[in-house]
């Protein structure tokens, strides 16, 4: 039979706060081993959190970045749940009444929605050594801020799937709120997954897939899952309601616990922590100093820009890189030369010496220059890439540069027409050869020329006064 499969997830990312979330210890990745911990984080008794308020208006952005609503009244709850690597034996999280809710995120003309987005705290890591036969604890982790964004049901395809987890990622980037460094876990991906029969629309029972960290990843989990369950129904069997884990060696899914074995969490509201109280005021002055997203700035490349959607993709995949692009154009309006230097020159010369787009020696006015003094005309595209190179190396100024080096074009008539006299009489053969009809020649013939002039060389002028006098 062929199935549908209802696709839900739980995106974890880390918040790019100074401190944790509710203690002064740094939020920073790696480190030796509990060498940020306090009392707080690890849980001493008499102990009190103090919520970072980094935390609270990063959290406010994410909901923003996403089309979700701010709510005026959030709290925080108790999760209570042993494990060694909890060492409060509650996680503090938002669960009654979380900081925002709705949104949505558009692939390909469809609106995938959001639930909500809480904060919630991370929990530490336990690191095992096989060799003594000992698990050892790391804390460090412990009280890193998080926020959890649950989506609804709405996926149905891995294509979907990954599509919007790419476009989170760089939301939460362009809003500051997170690095989305999936490699190194600093957004995680949980895919509730379940199947029905083609033309249902009864969902069937899901199993969770836990902890996803690369896109391949959530893909190739999400395929195992809509096979392993389809062979269970076509064989009568009855798909059973867990969590599972993907093996990323092995390429296949294992249960870690059912349903009957689940935890009850006695949820209660979180005795030492105020509720968060944010105006209306407040919520704007936010939603005030948040970037264009990626989505607004594709549609405005691509309707008022004229750059095709690949362009357009490649320039907001990096925000900084389209932060370049945008001061370039707001002054010299040159959209398809500029996006030309930078996506072809300056990717390449970015490759080259692995160096980004923060260590470029020269300002967006010398690009938005360069790129002007290539769409009207002034410099042949061989020059606008060497000039490009020139800048990048050692700085300066595109229109010394130019001049400098003989690249401003002529097109001196009487000039030009001299040296396609000249070219004309040394290739005979190649005249007679066009004029008998192999088209290939002139070709041949406008690279002579241009031989010739050199850099000044005026690829439209040369074609106009060849074409004329051959
Ligand atoms: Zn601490």
């Amino acid at each position: 039979m062929s199935y549908i499969p209802v696709i839900g997830l739980e995106i974890h990312a880390e918040l790019l706060t100074d401190s944790k979330v509710f203690c002064g210890c740094a939020n920073e990745f790696g480190g030796d081993a509990n060498t940020r911990v306090c009392p707080r984080c690890s849980g001493l008794p008499g102990t009190l959190p103090i919520l970072n308020k980094q935390a609270v208006v990063l959290a406010a952005r994410a909901g923003l970045a996403i089309d979700g609503r701010v709510n005026n009244y959030s709290s925080f709850d108790r999760k209570n749940y042993f494990y060694p690597d909890l060492p409060k034996a509650y996680q503090i999280t938002q669960f009654e009444n979380p900081i925002c809710t709705g949104g949505y995120i558009e692939i390909d003309g469809k609106k995938l929605r959001i639930h909500h987005l809480h904060i919630e705290e991370d929990a530490g890591k336990l690191v095992h050594d096989d060799y003594e036969g000992i698990s050892m604890a790391d804390y460090n982790r412990c009280g890193v801020p998080l926020i959890e964004i649950v989506t609804e049901p709405d996926f149905r395809s891995v294509e979907e799937v990954q599509k919007f987890v790419e476009q989170m990622a760089l939301r939460l980037k362009y809003a500051g709120v997170c690095d989305a460094k999936m490699e190194q876990g600093s957004m995680r991906v949980d895919v509730n997954i379940s199947i029905m029969p083609a033309g249902s629309t009864v969902f069937g029972t899901r199993a969770e897939i836990k902890n996803l960290n690369s896109i391949k990843a959530i893909g190739r989990a999400i395929e195992y899952e809509i096979k392993r369950q389809s062979e269970i129904l076509d064989s009568g069997g009855t798909v059973v309601q867990e969590t599972r884990r993907f093996n990323d060696n092995h390429g296949d899914t294992k249960a870690l616990r059912s349903k009957e074995e689940a935890h009850d969490y006695r949820y209660f509201p979180e005795p030492d922590i105020p509720p968060v109280f944010m105006s209306d005021e407040e919520i704007d002055t936010i939603r005030k100093s948040m970037p264009e997203m990626p989505n607004k700035r594709f549609l405005r490349y691509t309707q008022e820009y004229g750059l095709t959607a690949e362009e357009a993709n490649l320039i907001v995949s990096d925000r900084a890189f389209s932060d370049l692009y945008d001061e370039c154009c707001f002054e010299g309006k040159c959209y398809k030369k500029t996006a030309s230097l930078m996506l072809v020159g300056l990717n390449r010369l970015l490759n080259d010496t692995q160096e980004s787009v923060s260590d470029i020696k020269f300002g967006a006015s010398e690009l938005s220059k360069l790129a002007s003094l290539w769409d009207e005309n002034k410099i042949n595209s061989n020059s606008a890439m060497e000039i490009l190179e020139r800048m990048f190396r050692s700085g300066g100024d595109p229109a010394e540069i130019a001049e400098k080096n003989g690249m401003i074009m002529t097109d001196n008539t009487d000039e030009l027409s001299g040296i396609v006299d000249k070219v004309l009489s040394e290739n005979a053969d190649a005249v007679e050869g066009y004029k008998n009809g192999n088209a290939k020649l002139f070709g041949f013939l406008m690279g002579r020329v241009i031989a010739e002039v050199g850099k000044s060389a005026n690829p439209a002028a040369i074609k106009k006064i060849l074409s004329e006098k051959i």
